[in-house]
């Protein structure tokens, strides 16, 4: 029985069906076998929280074999040779990929390039000298990336950026800091979101440019590891620029315009997290009902009491529901609407529903759900986490509220 009225286009329906084979083959198999490498946090990290090598290999193995299987650069455009699949491609991959690994078989997350790690539509218009020295490994999974717009002084009002690139002769220096800044602690190259005219920028009218920078560039420095909660080891970074060189091939898109591209980076982060809440919750909701299928007190199954089961079932509304909406936004984006309150309505419920739905499923294990055998509270954490990255819940809801109030009252 399928809970989904809606037909799958062909082509998903068979990506979805490989994605899971691939789950199977590369990403769990993998992880079995290293199994006390990737879990144990201190084998998984160095001293000073940094992925060890070992560790890094394994995420470039799943990434050149995803690559190798077509799934990795599925969405990527294909101006950059990739597949051109579009929104409800990347949500549904994400969706299947997070069901099938929660957040213990971690390794499923190279499975598709991610927006910030890999290439994806936000490299669309490259110059023909990236393209031919740059993208071939981004695409293959050998090199990664990573996406530096924010800034400390520039989060949610990411146009507040000051990272400047002064014009040098034909090219740029570029001098700042970004902050938080996801696989910054291994990409190769870094989309770099900076200033190239000041008086544009403070008017919010453009002046803003990408850049693909190399982050072995002189004058790029990785400042910090951040730590975030929940994690003895991280993958974000707190990165520096000291007049780091920037040649005129290295612009992504058009001069002042990049703003744009950083926003479509953004949208792309919202579907990714909607999918992504989506499968976790069904991952949680599975096991929820399993062990209350199981677990017994008091002489009876705890699934005899709707004290346990109500509040899975509330979960499972929501989850449909959230499925739903994700599966509809993903077809608006594809038909090129712009869709902005849909997506934030999406993210923002797809992010909550996920959160309740894992502490649901806690609650259903008792202490077991707390235990670091069950990743639940991985998953806790990586959901608590995502009501402030790619927007925050209230800048979603001040969105929403602004197309409302601007006569958008479809619903
Ligand atoms: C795990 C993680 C990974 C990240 N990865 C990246 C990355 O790879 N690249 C990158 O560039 N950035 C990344 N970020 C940064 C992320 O985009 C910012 O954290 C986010 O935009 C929020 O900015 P801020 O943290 O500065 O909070 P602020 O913008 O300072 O917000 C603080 C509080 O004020 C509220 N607020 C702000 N403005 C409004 C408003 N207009 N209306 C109502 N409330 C408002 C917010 O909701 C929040 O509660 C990441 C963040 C996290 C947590």
């Amino acid at each position: 029985m399928t809970a989904i009225a809606f037909d799958y286009p062909e082509e998903i329906a068979a990506l979805r069906e490989g994605i899971a084979g691939f789950i199977r083959a590369e990403v769990i198999s993998r992880h079995e076998r290293n199994n006390e490498l990737l879990s144990n946090p201190r084998r998984k990290y160095t001293e000073d929280g940094a992925y060890t090598p070992q560790v890094l290999e394994l995420i470039r193995e799943v990434r050149m074999a995803a690559a190798k299987a077509g799934y990795y650069g599925m969405c990527a455009p294909t101006e950059i040779g990739g597949g051109g699949l579009g929104y409800l491609a990347y949500f549904v991959a994400w969706e299947q990929i997070f069901r099938q690994c929660g957040t213990h078989y971690w390794l499923g997350m190279y499975a598709v390039a991610h927006w910030v790690k890999g290439p994806s539509p936000v490299l669309r218009k490259v110059t023909p000298q990236l393209l031919r020295d740059v993208v071939p490994k981004l695409m293959s999974g050998e090199h990664s990336m990573c996406f530096a717009l924010s800034e400390p002084g520039a989060g949610s009002d990411a146009a507040m950026i000051k990272t400047r690139a002064e014009r040098d002769g034909d090219g740029w220096r570029l001098t700042g800091n970004k902050i938080w800044i996801t696989n910054g602690p291994y990409a190769e190259q870094a989309i770099v979101f900076a200033v190239t005219d000041p008086q544009l920028a403070s008017q919010r009218k453009g002046g803003i440019s990408a850049f693909l920078v190399p982050t072995n560039s002189k004058g790029f420095v990785i400042e910090k590891l951040v730590k975030m909660w929940g994690h003895q080891g991280t993958l974000e970074a707190q990165l520096n620029f000291d007049s780091v060189r920037i040649e005129p091939h290295q612009l992504v898109g058009e001069l002042d315009q990049g703003f744009k591209i950083a926003m479509l980076g953004v949208g792309l982060g919202r579907m990714y997290n909607s999918g992504k809440s989506v499968g976790l919750a069904r991952w949680a909701l599975e096991q929820g009902f399993d062990y209350a299928k199981t677990r017994e007190t008091f002489g009876k199954k705890i699934a005899e009491y709707q004290s346990v089961t109500f509040p899975l079932a509330d979960s499972a509304m929501h989850v449909h529901a959230a499925h739903l909406m994700g599966l509809n936004c993903a077809q608006l984006l594809d038909r090129g609407l712009p869709a902005t309150k849909e997506l934030a309505m999406t993210k923002a419920y797809c992010v909550e529903m996920c959160k309740n739905a894992v502490d649901r499923v806690i609650q259903t294990h008792g202490a077991m759900g707390f235990t670091n055998e069950m990743y639940l509270t991985d998953a806790y954490t990586e959901l608590r986490i995502v009501n402030i990255a790619d927007g925050t819940n209230e800048v979603l809801r001040g969105l929403i509220a602004k197309r409302m109030l601007a006569g958008d009252l479809d619903l």
